[in-house]
Formats: C-alpha cells, structure tokens, sequence
C-alpha cells in the first residue's frame, strides 16, 4: 500500500492565463482601470506608520473579523455590520459556504454552464452535486430550481455567458428552497444588474457573495463579502474560524475601506465599462458575432463562420488573450472581458482582419 492512496486527489481548477510582456489581456475579467486613488493614498500612510516607530501594523496578528472593512461596507451599503462576512477574494468566500453549508446528502444544484469552480469546490469538500441545463438561449430554467436538492448556488449576472435574471426570478427559487441555504454569486453584479441583497431582510436561507475584484479593480488584493441574516453569517464565522482566523491580511483589510468608501469613483469606473461593453455588442455584432445579452463586464460571443478556437488561437498569436473553454455547449464561444477603449479597438481591427 502507498500513501498515494490516501491522497485527497482533486483536480483543480483552471484560472486563465497570466501572461507577462506587454499584451492585451482580456482573458480574467479584471478591471482596465487602477482601483481608487484613495487606495494608494492609504497605502502611502501605512508604509509611513510602519517605517521604523513601531506604530506600524504589520508586527501584530491582523483582526479576524476585518472590522475597519466590515464597519466601511456596513456604512457604505447600509447593511448592519452582524450580516457582513469578510474573505480573501469571493473564491475563499464562496469554498468557506460550500463546507459551512451544503452538508446533505441530497445533490446541491446550480447550472450546467457555469462559473467552474463550482464543481471543483463540491469535488474538494465531497459534496454530492447535480447540473441543470441552461436553455438553447443560456437561460435558467427557473422551475428546474424548485426540486429536492441540497442546496442552491446560482451566480447572477452567469458566469461565462453574462446572462442577467431578474431578482424576482431568483426570489422564486430563493422562497421555494426555504429549508435549504441559496448562495447567489454576484461577482458580475455591479455592471447593471440588480442585486438580490435587499432580500436579506425576508430570507433566512440567503446568502449573497460579492467581490472587489471586477468593479473595485481589486483583484490582486483578494477582498470577497459575504451578506446574510446574523444566524447564516454566525455559522460561516465558525468554518472559518475553525479553519484558519487570520486569512484577511492588515493591507487588504486597510486598503479595502478605503475603496469601498470611495463611491464616487466606483460608480465612475462602472459606468465607463458599461460604455464600453455597449460599444462593444455594436462592434461584434458589425462582424458577425453572436451573444446573449451581457450585463456584466464581459461578452460570451460567437462568430457565425469562423471557430472561436482558430480566432483564439489567431488573437492570442497577436498577443491579444482572451478566454476559450474546449468544453461541451461553449466550446465554439470567446469570453471576451471589456477592456479600455483603446484595447477595444485594437482587438476590433485584429477580428476583422481574422474573421474576414
Ligand atoms: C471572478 C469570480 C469569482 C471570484 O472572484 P475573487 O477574485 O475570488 O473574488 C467568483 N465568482 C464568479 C462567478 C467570478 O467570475
């Protein structure tokens, strides 16, 4: 006998290339934009601090439940601070629930065509799942929803298609589930959908996860939330808790208030993307691209001739990434991430020269 086989053996998920040199990367869904000015400003004054006095931050353990941040999304959104879970990124967030809250032996749900992480945390945490079909449209089918299951994760805007639904679509699936905990992933949320937070206040079993990595332009800082009623919150504290305290580091936690108070320049940087992203749907349908409708800082499109693998192999040869899955139903589409106008347009010129 080896002690191989006693490996928890998983397969892991696959991020999008990290490429370095100057490219133009559309392939993750960051921000084009830098995060808020008052970000470097606060880092300035916590490298100040640290420099030598003792006063600094950094010698002692940060605080486990990232108070300076929960108390600035708290005044921020108007969320009282015992509903308010903070973790590294929504990635950390979101595999903390998934041990905390889908322990049944009933499959936990979500969509066949997804945010691919999802079925690699059920693997890790051995949790048993099922997948629904997304419709020829790459819809959800909200009916589908209401069955026995073990839990509910569902991301709104959808991962990799950007397929909005309407919170009165998912306050259906939220209400039928009643005894079971519904996480709502609203990584995309922020590019003109609507969020399902205010319903909190009616749904004991809702949890609503979100991340500063997309809107705040944050991605490399690792900063995710997690909303819910005090009870679903409490027993999120526990897992983590249990499993390491200290996972927010003092920058992150620091750096993170000052950008979510700063909402002037959030609501800025979001509205250029959306510009942007409208410009974009104009100009890939002009060459004869093909998408659902997009609400989030991405398109997911594809070319009526020409195979998205050969243009993403033609883009990436022009040092130009974005993201292609050799997976059934999606393999013949781009998930192309909304970049600066300037990228944009370069991208534009380079299909057209492909796809002619
Ligand atoms: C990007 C993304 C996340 C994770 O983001 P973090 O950087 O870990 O906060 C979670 N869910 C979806 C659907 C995403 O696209």
């Amino acid at each position: 006998m080896s002690w191989e086989e006693n490996v928890r053996k998983v397969t892991p998920y696959t991020a999008g290339e990290q490429p370095s040199g100057k490219v133009i990367k559309l392939n993750t869904n960051e921000c084009p934009y830098a995060p808020s000015p008052a970000v470097s400003e606060r880092m300035r004054c916590l490298a100040e601090m640290e420099a030598g006095t003792g006063a600094g931050m950094l010698r002692k353990y940060p605080d486990m439940n990232a108070t300076a941040l929960v108390k600035a999304v708290s005044e921020v959104y108007g969320i009282p601070e015992d509903r308010i879970f903070a973790g590294v990124g929504s990635d950390d967030v979101l595999s903390m629930a998934f041990m905390a809250f889908f322990n049944s032996d009933t499959p936990v749900i979500f969509p066949d065509i997804t945010y691919s992480f999802y079925d690699v945390w059920s693997e890790l945490h051995r949790i048993p799942y099922r997948t629904l079909p997304l419709d020829e449209d790459f819809r959800i089918v909200p009916e589908d929803y209401l069955c026995d299951n073990g839990g509910v994760i569902l991301p709104n805007p959808n991962a990799p298609t950007g397929v909005f639904e309407d919170p009165s679509v998912i306050e259906k699936i939220i209400d039928f589930n009643r005894d079971r905990v519904v996480i709502i992933d609203e990584a995309y949320v922020d590019f003109g959908g609507k969020s399902v937070l205010p319903l909190i206040d009616r749904y004991d079993n809702l949890l609503v996860v979100q991340t500063f990595s997309k809107s705040r332009a944050l991605a490399g800082l690792r900063i995710g939330l997690a909303f819910g009623q005090e009870k679903l919150i409490g027993y999120l504290k526990d897992v983590k808790f249990a499993f390491n305290s200290y996972t927010m580091n003092v920058p992150a936690i620091e750096l993170g208030a000052a950008a979510v108070r700063d909402t002037k320049y959030f609501e800025e940087t979001v509205r250029k993307i959306i510009r942007t992203r409208e410009r974009t749907k104009k100009e890939l349908r002009a060459l004869c691209f093909s998408f659902a409708d997009s609400e989030a800082n991405f398109v997911f499109a594809a070319h009526e001739r020409k195979p998205a693998e050969e243009i993403f192999k033609e883009l990436r040869a022009r040092s130009i990434y974005v993201r292609w899955w050799n997976k059934p139903r999606i393999s013949n589409h781009l998930r192309i991430t909304i970049g600066t106008d300037e990228e944009m347009d370069t991208l534009f010129k380079a299909l057209k020269e492909i796809v002619s």
